[in-house]
């Protein structure tokens, strides 16, 4: 069986794990501040702090910028629960926008017409590692028409004056937008280290503080990793100092920190993340296009245009003019040929939660057609060129089967 993304465990990761466990010290401490600060150096953005995971980092920020209830936050129809559930916790409204149909990514005339008085935040999605429109975002947050409906009830939103862009990085780790990575081309963005992603600490999560002046992004990285620490005044390595032990609780703060267990993973895989696991995932993503563009019945997934380059996520193929059975049909008959895939994703208004709270997919037509033709191939590390063949056959018979 042809799995769909197993993680790379490999010697490197086992001695650096191993390292830490004999270290004494397995949970935040030295790897992960040394991670934070080879992440920063990566992506270029100005300060960076671990977390658990993406969805625990979103909700620091939603949190830290003070949405709550009446404020509305948009964000894409087409991704994962995340991204919407962490708007749930803090009591605001997720107000979704349908997506490009070239792209997948959040569509941003859909999100100029969804801004309104309660819009407080902006979340876009790096669908499969390619980078949203950041430039046309930045541009329509900053735009006098846009502002001057901005109603600011914190301080921090009074200092920012208009809708902070908090982006869903969770895909696109070491991708590029007019040559810059993500966490650089907006506010904030959050990656994820989930087991699946590309680069893996087994659970985790970074948050990229980006803030512009008068914003001291250092400043608020300390107060993150407080409001991460249960609001506590010294994290357990100060505290261990001899005589240290005396602690204050400046607020009730969340529990979200990343253990050096976590980093120890993170430190191997970002020092070979662009010169080895990017380059063999672009290498997959073109064997993969050279086997189905130029076929009617494909449409290959955009990874890399004069602007953007992915970072090679997820290999999001279309099969032209299916109907979602159909599809669900062509799915069955892959697995018959032991290769697994998988769809992203199930969009928002189709899931139990979301259709309770009102949400229909009626209402986000091009979410709905992108998700009844998709079909995620595998993309990991160890997969062979072998391996890749042998998907594309069981793709094109499945094809053929389920469609003639
Ligand atoms: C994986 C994923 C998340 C959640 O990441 P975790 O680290 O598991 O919390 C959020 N958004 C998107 C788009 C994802 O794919």
């Amino acid at each position: 069986m042809i799995p769909f993304s197993p993680p790379r465990i490999d010697q490197k990761i086992i001695d650096e794990v191993t390292d830490t466990l004999k270290s004494g010290w397995i949970t935040t401490g030295p790897k992960t501040k040394l991670f934070e600060k080879k992440l920063t150096a990566y992506c270029g953005h100005k300060s960076t702090l671990c977390v658990s995971s993406a969805t625990a980092g979103l909700e620091l920020i939603l949190r830290w910028f003070g949405v709550g209830e009446g404020d509305e936050v948009i964000l894409p129809a087409y991704t994962y629960s995340a991204t919407a559930n962490v708007i749930v916790h803090c009591g605001a409204t997720p107000v979704f926008a349908d997506v490009n149909s070239t792209d997948f990514n959040i569509n941003v005339a859909e999100i100029e017409r969804l801004i309104t008085k309660k819009t407080k935040v902006i979340m876009p999605v790096d669908f499969a590692g390619l980078p949203c429109d950041y430039q046309e975002i930045n541009e329509l947050v900053r735009a006098v028409d846009i502002k001057k409906y901005f109603c600011p009830k914190t301080t921090i939103q009074k200092q920012l004056g208009r809708i902070l862009i908090l982006s869903d990085a969770a895909h696109s780790l070491g991708a590029e937008y007019y040559g810059m990575k993500t966490g650089s081309l907006t506010d904030i963005s959050v990656f994820s280290f989930h087991a699946v992603k590309n680069l893996t600490t087994a659970e985790g999560g970074a948050i990229a503080l980006n803030l512009p002046p008068p914003f001291d992004n250092l400043e608020i990285y300390k107060y993150l990793n407080m409001f991460s620490l249960h609001g506590q005044s010294k994290d357990a390595l100060a505290k261990s100092q001899a005589g240290n032990w005396r602690y204050d609780i400046v607020e009730a703060g969340y529990k979200a920190n990343m253990t050096d267990i976590s980093a120890s993973f993170g430190l191997v895989e970002l020092a070979r993340y662009e010169q080895d696991t990017l380059i063999k995932r672009q290498a997959i993503f073109e064997q993969y296009t050279n086997a189905f563009s130029g076929n009617s019945l494909f449409q290959v997934p955009i990874y890399q245009t004069e602007a953007k380059k992915s970072s090679w996520h997820v290999y999001a193929l279309r099969i032209n003019s299916i109907s979602e059975t159909q599809r669900d049909a062509i799915i069955s008959k892959i697995f018959e040929q032991q290769v697994s895939v998988n769809v992203h994703f199930i969009p928002l208004p189709m899931l139990s939660f979301y259709r309770k709270l009102g949400y229909e997919i009626l209402d986000y037509p091009t979410t709905y057609n992108n998700f009844s033709q998709e079909i995620s191939l595998p993309v990991y590390y160890n997969l062979s060129h072998s391996g890749i063949e042998k998907v594309i056959v069981a793709v094109k018979n499945a094809v053929k089967e389920v469609v003639g």
